[in-house]
């Protein structure tokens, strides 16, 4: 058979979750960061338009092997669920949930847990960016103030974001951006005004978002009426 009658190698298109598979064996293997404590946390591949970026797993985490399995998933998958009528199983086979840092990073010296330091962030954000590259997300749900520091690019007070829907890019991906506040027991943020409103507000922004509806039909039968403002643009381009 010559060049000319040999068929051509056929190359087909690697689809999003097995290039999220990849990614996550290259993410279990990692031990980039010496003061890190594994098992590196992840949620499961999926192929969906909603990204939940949260801030480290917690120390107990590691143990059930998935994120937001202990006491402040609880009160977010809570949330989730008089939001958008969905249960936490649900929730996690639809929303993508990957964090700012994926191994738990210890104690800090004065109690609660240790936010992740800049190299320990600017390491795992390289798997970070090419989750974003490969979902390409039309929503995403930055939680707590670290995280959404790292999506907006900026430290910017909880009041100011939380409940007002944004519009940018985020690690050049065009997408709506809604932020959330921890839902970490030691937070007090969320349980006493305006936390508490802005985040029934943030929670109806959620259900109300168009790639929300279409894969929580909950979703829209509980959303609840508000005065809803145009999408701010971000100008603050990642
Ligand atoms: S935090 Fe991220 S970069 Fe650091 S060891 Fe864990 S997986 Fe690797």
């Amino acid at each position: 058979m010559n060049a000319r009658e040999r068929p051509r190698a056929i190359s087909l298109p690697v689809s999003t979750l097995s290039k999220l598979k990849a990614l996550h064996r290259e993410l279990d293997a990692c031990r980039a960061c010496p003061k890190m404590i594994r098992p590196v946390v992840h949620g499961c591949a999926l192929d969906t338009d909603l990204l939940l970026v949260g801030q480290a797993p917690g120390p107990r985490e590691g143990g059930f092997g998935r994120p937001f399995a202990w006491t402040a998933g609880k009160t977010m998958f809570r949330w989730f669920g008089e939001a958008l009528g969905t249960s936490e199983d649900e929730f996690r086979a639809k929303v993508y949930i990957a964090a700012v840092a994926r191994c738990f990073p210890g104690k800090a010296p004065g109690g609660g847990d240790r936010r992740p330091d800049g190299e320990e962030i600017a390491r795992c954000r390289t798997f970070l960016e090419r989750e974003v590259a490969i979902l390409r997300p039309r929503l995403v749900m930055p939680v707590g103030t670290l995280a959404i520091e790292q999506v907006l690019g900026r430290k910017v007070p909880l009041v100011e974001v939380v409940g007002v829907p944004l519009a940018g890019r985020y690690h050049g991906v065009p997408c709506d951006i809604l932020c959330l506040p921890h839902p970490s027991g030691a937070s007090t943020w969320h349980r006493v005004e305006p936390g508490r409103s802005l985040l029934a507000k943030a929670l109806a922004l959620v259900a109300a978002h168009p790639a929300v509806r279409a894969v929580f039909p909950g979703a829209a039968a509980r959303r609840p009426r508000l005065n809803e403002k145009p999408l701010t643009r971000l100008s603050n381009v990642r």
